[in-house]
């Protein structure tokens, strides 16, 4: 099997979305007639990973055999580090790499996670990951907490959404959003809490104190998340399951935060390197005996591919993410990508166990320049 094009392109997932708003999708065709799907990270619409596969990968790509995924991987790295392997080259290297499993699934005939070892489950808890709580009032926000506990997660995440150039925001506010959700969910639904890199050191230890108090399941990035060290101390102050590395893109900056004293780390597979760079993280999570729980907000191919890994991960210690439960993603695939009954449910069929239908993606797609 050898690659013979790479079509990386934008689905706007309404007329007219934005660029910030608009997935990243990759095709990978082959000359076995075999089309593998991956995903970038949607940062501002995945753009600069959807050009740096356009403009600075295909042409050594062509020709090569999706099977040697990791050689491909590292190669790609580490020609083109200067530009910054954090960001918008990570996100490439995970679309190219999750499109390049989903072919050697389709290949070989076999669902992805039985190629990472075989499956510790294939029902899959998720919890609502809630955003812009930051901007709501306190009764806002537990409309939208009883909305989303319709789908039947097993704990909800309350986010932030800070814009970083602030902190220490509202600490009061964010004290009485804490409270009211433990109020609204009682004492024992698994809650967490997302500062989204709004706090100072000091704020971070007086609010995780009271999310202590509260009974939340883990604090997730209270500082800034280039202060790893400061992260690191937030986690060794608090009894709090402390977690970050959502923006971290690189194993050695997993291995940054882990020495700092973070103990639980989410990188995301549309940013960290696909299912090849997150077999890694989950390798170093357990040798480090530190959770690996994948950051994913975005039901479609990436969400997916994350599925594949954690199914195959021993320590699965919480749920997956679900952000947008709304339906708006689900018309370009099959088989849309759901909870059911309060789960996921992994495809047994080849590769990721996802077929895109043409027409809907046509209709969708924007192409790059
Ligand atoms: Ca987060």
């Amino acid at each position: 099997m050898k690659i013979t094009r790479i079509e990386p392109f934008q689905i706007a997932w309404a007329q007219g979305a934005p660029m910030e708003q608009r997935s990243a999708f990759l095709r990978v065709h082959t000359d076995v007639g075999l089309v593998g799907i991956g995903e970038a990270s949607p940062m501002q619409g995945g753009l600069a990973s959807l050009t740096i596969l356009k403009h600075h990968m295909a042409d050594a790509l062509i020709g090569a055999d999706p099977l040697d995924h990791a050689v491909i991987h590292d190669r790609m790295l580490h020609k083109l580090v200067a530009l910054g392997p954090e960001g918008a080259l990570g996100g490439a290297l995970a679309a190219l790499d999750i499109a390049l499993w989903d072919l050697k699934g389709k290949l070989l005939g076999q669902p992805i996670y039985k190629l990472l070892g075989g499956a510790w489950r294939t029902e899959l808890p998720f919890y609502a990951s809630v955003g812009r709580n930051g901007e709501r009032t306190v009764d806002e926000m537990c409309r939208v907490l009883e909305a989303r506990l319709e789908d039947k997660p097993s704990a909800i995440k309350i986010r932030f959404d800070s814009d970083r150039v602030r902190v220490d925001a509202d600490i009061p506010g964010d004290i009485a959003k804490a409270r009211a959700a433990r109020k609204l969910v009682g004492d024992d639904f698994p809650l967490a809490f997302d500062a989204n890199n709004g706090l100072s050191l000091g704020g971070a230890i007086r609010l995780g104190r009271v999310l202590e108090e509260l009974g939340f399941w883990w604090f997730e990035e209270p500082v800034q998340h280039y202060h790893i060290r400061e992260m690191g101390e937030v986690a060794r102050r608090l009894d709090i399951t402390v977690s970050a590395g959502e923006q971290t893109y690189t194993l050695a900056g997993v291995r940054d935060l882990i020495e700092a004293g973070v103990t639980m780390v989410q990188p995301d597979i549309v940013k960290m390197g696909g299912i090849t760079g997150l077999q890694r993280c989950v390798a170093l999570c357990q040798a480090h005996g530190v959770e690996m729980v994948g950051h994913q907000t975005q039901p479609t191919i990436g969400h997916m591919a994350n599925m594949h890994v954690v199914a195959a991960q021993m320590h699965a210690t919480k749920p997956i993410e679900l952000d947008d439960p709304s339906a708006r993603r689900h018309g370009v695939f099959t088989h849309p990508i759901r909870p059911i009954n309060g789960l996921f449910h992994l495809p047994t069929t080849p590769g990721l166990g996802l077929e895109l239908i043409e027409a809907e993606i046509a209709s969708r797609r924007v192409d790059i320049g």
